[in-house]
Parts: structure tokens; C-alpha cells; sequence
């Protein structure tokens, strides 16, 4: 597909985009994108905004990307005035999944194309694709690799396990715990593993009570702090923490390390997102892995979707069946997450490119 297809004010449009009706603006000549991200203070989204830019300023289209500091309010006025804009293309992190409705038919008023970009946008129609990770999976390979590496197929516990969980506003957070939670539970139901603090739900569903606002690291400390005071007096020791992804796990493990484990003895603790902070406690044995999601694969996933839709062709989808957003089942592209530990920082982050080996001390 020639890249001229996205280029702003261009002459060049394909057959199939000629034929379509000329009042839609999904086969318009312009490609006005408005990125809406949730908020500049986790790593991850820098990378995906910015980088999402680049490729798309790359092929011509205007681009205006707003961060809304993870306030619903603010995001909810940045993705209007991308409308009031010009905005023909949409593409929304959402900090609250439920809050878009309104601000969302009026940009399917105006014509505009919109892609839930890595989070889904809920209860509304006005939702066209969703490009995301594979989040459920995210969460399996978390419990999977604690499964693994403290031997519990093979019968090994019982061991102390602290779980967490993500922002309740989030809908990928309930992704992420069920996948991990649907592995690890048989475990808490024979025992093998035991929740000291009691903070385990006993569904899937009852995720949001141990959810952490906001996803704030000092949030997730704090609480860590509070367990450990309450229920690991007297020596007991944590062996095992579920933490969904990278920010909470940095305050977590701040936390353990104030209490006083160290490198030689810390517990088990998972991550998502392949943070440099994290990184660096991986390699420093204060955090045990990451569930690395490359984000450049996101961006150019979207970046295919537009090009497609700026084309008159229907966008690739893998998956028409998962994201039902309580209106629609939103088309959707999963993209495949995988797990790095110390040993494979090198050759899946710094091989890759995805971070430099002067991010992480190497
Ligand atoms: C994303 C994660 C991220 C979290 C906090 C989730 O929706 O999928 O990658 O760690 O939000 O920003």
C-alpha cells in the first residue's frame, strides 16, 4: 500500500478508495490523526505516543498527541478538540474505559474513524477497531512462570503469596488478573500456596478490591508496606508477589527491599512492560521478570489499520470474538507478549533495540 494513501491533502488515492462513497471519511484524501494517551508518567506510554507519531507524521498525516496526566476529564476535552479539529482518525488509550461514550458520538458524528489503542473504550458503538497485546496472556505467562519456577506442578509449597492487581478503571486489568489468577488458584486451593494477608479474591471477578488506583507505584508501596507490617511479623517471610505490571512492581519491590530483603533472598516478583527502572531491579535481582510488550509492534499494527482504512479496505483482525465492550464485539489485533528475565534482557531488549544497553547499566 503506497504510503502517499495517508499523506495529508495528497493526490494519490488507490482504486478501491476512489470507488467508495465520497462522503466518508474513511476513504478522505486527509489523514488527521489525534492520538489520546493516558499519562507521560509510565515510560511505556511515552514510547507508544511518540513512536506512533513518528511513524505516522513519517507518512504524511497531521498528528496532534495529547497526554491527560490520567485524569478521565482532561482526556475527555483533548479528544474533543482533536473533533473540533478536524480529526479523522482516533486513537484512544483510555484512562477510564466507561467515560468516552459522549465525547465518542460526537466524533462518529463528525465522520471520525476510532481505534482503542492497547485498552478497550466500553459501552459505546462508536468503537471501530481495538489493537492491543493478547492481555489475558499476559497474565497467564505471570502465573505461569511462578508455577514454574517455584516447582509448584511438582508438588513444591506451601509458599506465601502477596497478590496484586491493576487500576479497577482499567479494563485490561481484569485481563491481566484472571490470567493470572485462573492459573495460580488451584494452588491456593490445595494449599500450596497461602495468602497471608488474606487479600486473595476468591473469584475472578473480585479483582477490583485489591486493585490499585491509577496504577501508582507509591500506591502499590504503601500497601506492601501495610502487609508486611500486619501479617509478616514475627519472620515470616514472602516468597511470592503477582504484580501485573511494572510500576506497581517498582514500588513493591522498594518496599521489600526497605523491610530488608535483598538480592540473595528476595521473593519472587513479576512485572509487565519492560520499564527501564524494572530492567534495572531485574538485573540487580529485585525483580524477577517482565512480560515484555514491544510496543513498536502496536504502533505499526495501528499505523496498518489506518493505512487500510484510508485505503477502503477493511482492516486485518485476529480476533472477533474476545472484546465484546457491553454494545459490540470490537474487531481486534492481538498481539503476542513474552516473558523476559535477567537472562534474555540482552537478547530480547537490547538485541531488539527496544531499549539501549546504556538505559540499564549494561
Ligand atoms: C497497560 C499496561 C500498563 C498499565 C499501566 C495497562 O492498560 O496495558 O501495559 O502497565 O496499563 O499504565
Amino acid at each position: 500500500l503506497s504510503l502517499a494513501a495517508c499523506s495529508s491533502g495528497g493526490t494519490s488515492t488507490t482504486t478501491a478508495a476512489s470507488n467508495a462513497p465520497a462522503t466518508s471519511a474513511a476513504t478522505s484524501a486527509t489523514c488527521n490523526v489525534g492520538i489520546a494517551m493516558p499519562t507521560r508518567s509510565l515510560e511505556r506510554w511515552i514510547n507508544d505516543g511518540e513512536g506512533l507519531q513518528k511513524l505516522l507524521q513519517a507518512d504524511g498525516c497531521t498528528v496532534d498527541l495529547q497526554y491527560a496526566d490520567n485524569k478521565t476529564d482532561q482526556q475527555i476535552s483533548q479528544i474533543q478538540n482533536m473533533v473540533a479539529n478536524g480529526a479523522n482518525f482516533l486513537v484512544i488509550a483510555a484512562i477510564d474505559g466507561t467515560t468516552l461514550g459522549p465525547v465518542l458520538d460526537t466524533a462518529a458524528t463528525a465522520g471520525a474513524k476510532v481505534i482503542a489503542y492497547d485498552r478497550l473504550i466500553l459501552g459505546t458503538p462508536n468503537v471501530d477497531y481495538y489493537a492491543t497485546f493478547d492481555n489475558y496472556g499476559v497474565g497467564k505467562l505471570q502465573g505461569q512462570y511462578i508455577v514454574d519456577t517455584l516447582g509448584l506442578a511438582d508438588g513444591k509449597g506451601p509458599f506465601n503469596l502477596e497478590p496484586f492487581a491493576g487500576s479497577p478503571d482499567d479494563n485490561n486489568a481484569g485481563y491481566f488478573f484472571a490470567g493470572a489468577w485462573d492459573i495460580l488458584s488451584p494452588y491456593v486451593d490445595s494449599g500450596k500456596l497461602v495468602v497471608p494477608s488474606g487479600k486473595n479474591p476468591k473469584t475472578d471477578a473480585d479483582w477490583k478490591a485489591i486493585g490499585i488506583q491509577g496504577w501508582l507505584s507509591a500506591t502499590a508501596q504503601s500497601e506492601m508496606d501495610n502487609r508486611l507490617a500486619s501479617f509478616y511479623a514475627g519472620g515470616k517471610k514472602v516468597d511470592v508477589v503477582l504484580s501485573p505490571n511494572d510500576s506497581l512492581a517498582q514500588g513493591i519491590s522498594q518496599s521489600l527491599q526497605l523491610a530488608g530483603y535483598t538480592a540473595a533472598d528476595f521473593p519472587l516478583l513479576t512485572g509487565q512492560d519492560g520499564d527501564k527502572a524494572s530492567v534495572k531491579n531485574i538485573l540487580d535481582g529485585v525483580q524477577s521478570m517482565t512480560v515484555w510488550k514491544d510496543t513498536r509492534l502496536l504502533g505499526q499494527r495501528v499505523e496498518m489499520m489506518i493505512k487500510s482504512i484510508m485505503a477502503g479496505q477493511t482492516p486485518e483482525v485476529n480476533d472477533t470474538k474476545t472484546y465484546n465492550n457491553g454494545v459490540k464485539v470490537v474487531p481486534s489485533y492481538l498481539i503476542t507478549p513474552e516473558v523476559v528475565t535477567k537472562d534474555t534482557v540482552k537478547s530480547k531488549l537490547i538485541d531488539s533495540g527496544f531499549l539501549k544497553a546504556s538505559d540499564v547499566g549494561l
